[in-house]
């Protein structure tokens, strides 16, 4: 479903992104491990052309993302094209991003309404149906004031979900969360990952990697240092800064 060849990017003289190549396959659950700084959200915001990338290609379900190819050369998409693909790939960060003025009800069926001009009545059963399924079918009405941390990011989870992507995106969705509401919110992925939806996840939760990941990418100063199994890389990483990073983990 992502075919990443080359991938680099710069921001001013600090090379983020030294040339990745990744392939994620339908129904495949990826977790990118790495310090600080590695590059993996950058990676992530290249996917969905949240960030242009300077050199190489990135293919989703087909698609080369934010260009056009023309005999070799490429041309940057107009904003509208680019918007499009980007409705495509839902994306949860790690703060919640909700509109505060707005309910709960109101933040899922916004963009169904106004970008895919879904009726209000189709868009409400929906998100109903996807409120249900955070566990929050009792929150409609709730302002995101009025809602903890995790249940609003769980809000995040079903208002992407809204827009029926291909393709989930996660960048560290439980980092700026209390310890206790971590669990809720692995929980909604975990289920989202058993019902095959695509899903790259940056993290810190070894526990979620290993248990929930098909594989385990480890990224070191804008490359791919190693991937593969979880349980392999988690457990028996064979190269030396995957080791020194688990070991500072644990
Ligand atoms: P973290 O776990 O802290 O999010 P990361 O592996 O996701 O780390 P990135 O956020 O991709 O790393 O950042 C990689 C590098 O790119 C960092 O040195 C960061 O300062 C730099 N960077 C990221 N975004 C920008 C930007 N918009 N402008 C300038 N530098 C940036």
């Amino acid at each position: 479903l992502v075919h990443a060849v080359n991938v680099t990017k710069s921001f001013g003289d600090n090379q983020v992104l030294k040339g990745i190549d990744m392939d994620v396959s339908k129904g495949e659950v990826v977790c990118f491990l790495g310090p600080s700084g590695s590059g993996k959200t950058t990676f992530l915001r290249c996917i969905n052309q949240l960030e242009t990338i300077d050199g190489g290609r990135i293919w989703v379900d087909g698609e080369l993302m934010g260009y056009q190819d023309k005999g070799g050369q490429l041309y940057r998409l107009h904003d509208k094209e680019v918007a499009r693909q980007r409705r495509e790939i839902g994306m949860v960060f790690q703060r919640f991003n909700l509109f505060p003025h707005k309910t709960v009800l109101e933040n899922i069926i916004e963009a169904p309404i106004q970008v895919k001009k879904e009726n209000k009545a189709e868009a409400t059963a929906r998100a109903n149906e996807l409120l249900d399924r955070v566990g929050l079918s009792d929150k409609p009405a709730a302002y995101p004031a009025q809602l903890s941390g995790g249940q609003q990011q769980r809000v995040a989870i079903a208002r992407a979900l809204a827009m029926r992507p291909k393709l989930m995106l996660f960048d560290e969705p439980t980092s700026a969360l209390d310890p206790e509401l971590v669990g809720e919110v692995l929980t909604v992925m975990r289920e989202l990952a058993d019902e095959g939806m695509t899903m790259i996840v940056v993290t810190h939760e070894m526990a979620f990697a290993r248990d929930v990941a098909d594989r385990v990418v480890f990224m070191d100063g804008g490359v791919v240092v190693e991937q593969g199994d979880p349980r392999q890389v988690i457990s028996n990483p064979q190269h030396e800064r995957t080791k020194t990073f688990l070991r500072r983990m644990q």
